[in-house]
């Protein structure tokens, strides 16, 4: 008879993704809405309407798809105000500007463009 331990637990464990992945190093475009989902886009136009806004992947995620990736995410962002396509844009960390996860002094800011 087959004794029921805990190392009848399969080992290692099932292979889910990392919750909390190291932020980029290099600009993720191919990577999807729900790999980036810990943090912000920060998009910013010339024409200077709205400044610099913060854009939750997790709310692009919802709009256009989980499985939505960043080239994707990005070829279709234009400006609610002159309808042209934003000149900054970055992947962050933060979006208070304060601590970044796992209380990082500085919050980590990856620039696309
Ligand atoms: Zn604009």
């Amino acid at each position: 008879m087959r004794r029921h331990t805990l190392l009848a637990i399969p080992f290692p464990y099932p292979d889910i993704p990392n919750p909390m992945p190291p932020f980029p190093a290099a600009p993720p475009m191919e990577a999807t809405a729900a790999e980036l989902a810990g943090w912000w886009l920060e998009v910013g136009c010339s024409c200077g309407a709205g400044g610099r806004k913060l854009l939750p992947f997790r709310m692009l995620a919802a709009q256009r798809g989980w499985d939505t990736t960043l080239r994707s995410i990005v070829s279709r962002l234009r400006c609610n105000d002159c309808g042209a396509r934003p000149k900054v844009l970055a992947v962050v960390e933060s979006a208070s500007g304060g601590p970044g996860r796992h209380n990082a002094s500085d919050p980590k800011r990856l620039v696309i463009r």
